[in-house]
């Protein structure tokens, strides 16, 4: 120990080196007019980040994807799918998901942001790293686009992170309010990858229940926690503290990737939930202690943005999380008892899921 610090100092955990990944041809990807998925979301995000943020967070420009990053995803008939948008004036890859003439290019730069991250994380120059693109990714499945997503970014990301590090157990927070199909479907049979999700299975893609679990060698791999929609932050920090940090200590994973959509926030217009920008750093800050109380070695700590489609709460989330990432501010920490009305969702998720020997 250093000779100079005093017992306050060695209170004040160290902060991460924090990088992001920023671009402008993020906000080339066009939707057309009213829809919720467009680019002043991010440039809310990012004229946040240059004000706040940026003598304290290393900015990343990020190379497009290679193809066989992509097609370790996708299958080749998507991927030609979305190289044939190029150039034209807009098409529909789904009924809600709409690309223009330079979405092609926002999507590989998106899944090569996550990569570029992964490196950085994997050969210790950052601790944790947040990429801030779009196109958003978890909706999107091996052979299609959809619920606004073109590549899986975080799916892409975590098979470099399996097949250039040689990773075997990844864990996936997903606190979208949507459930992330994508990443479940994709990883369903691979215990490589724990998928843990909260979200509400009355929105889209309507899928995750809690009984869904995996399948296979993947069994018990994928856990599917649908909300209730009166939850408020105090709850949701309650539900995972029961039932995230029991997966950090019986699955041991050796990189966390968030997929970090905002569109649980209160104030957003599809979500239309009734939790604050805090919600986020809270549970950032949650995982964060368990490892630093815990005196265990914190895992690398990924984040990659998904939804979120009301720009003001939107760019107060985010700053929560790098509030939490940085040390700058104390987040309360979870109730001591069972809110009212969590007690049974808590139950039924650990019946579910102890058979499985990680809960
Ligand atoms: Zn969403």
């Amino acid at each position: 120990m250093n000779a100079s610090s005093s017992a306050s100092e060695s209170k004040v955990p160290k902060p991460f080196r924090v990088g992001t990944a920023m671009d402008d041809r993020f906000l080339d990807h066009q939707t057309g007019p009213d829809h919720p998925e467009h680019p002043r979301r991010l440039a809310e995000i990012y004229r946040m980040i240059e004000l706040e943020f940026k003598d304290r967070v290393m900015i990343v420009r990020p190379e497009p994807a290679t193809l066989e990053q992509v097609e370790r995803v996708h299958t080749p008939g998507h991927v030609r799918r979305i190289i044939k948008t190029a150039g034209q004036r807009m098409s529909s890859m789904a009924p809600d998901t709409r690309v223009c003439a330079k979405t092609y290019m926002a999507a590989w730069l998106a899944a090569g942001a996550c990569i570029q991250g992964i490196d950085m994380l994997m050969t210790g120059a950052l601790d944790a790293f947040f990429a801030l693109v779009r196109p958003p990714g978890h909706h999107a499945l091996a052979d299609r686009a959809g619920g606004f997503c073109i590549f899986n970014n975080i799916a892409i990301a975590a098979r470099h992170a399996m097949k250039r590090f040689e990773l075997e157990r990844i864990l996936v927070i997903d606190w979208d309010i949507h459930h992330g199909n994508g990443i479940n479907d994709l990883f369903y049979d691979d215990p490589r990858l724990y998928y843990y999700s909260t979200h509400d299975t009355g929105l889209y893609p309507y899928s995750g229940d809690a009984g869904d679990t995996g399948k296979g060698p993947g069994s018990g791999f994928t856990m599917n926690i649908p909300l209730r929609r009166e939850m408020n932050d105090d709850d949701m920090v309650y539900l995972y503290a029961q039932t995230l940090l029991p997966v950090l200590s019986g699955y041991n994973p050796q990189l966390i990737m968030v997929a970090a959509g905002f569109d649980a926030h209160a104030d957003d217009p599809l979500g239309k939930s009734a939790f604050t920008e805090n919600v986020y750093g809270r549970i950032a800050r949650l995982v964060i202690d368990f490892y630093r109380n815990g005196g265990k070695p914190m895992p690398l700590l990924f984040f990659a943005l998904e939804g979120g489609y009301d720009p003001r709460s939107l760019k107060a989330s985010v700053r929560s999380v790098l509030a939490a990432l940085l040390g700058d501010r104390i987040f309360p920490n979870p109730p001591d008892t069972a809110p009212p009305g969590l007690v049974g969702l808590v139950e039924k998720i650990r019946m579910t899921h102890q058979p499985y020997g990680i809960l």
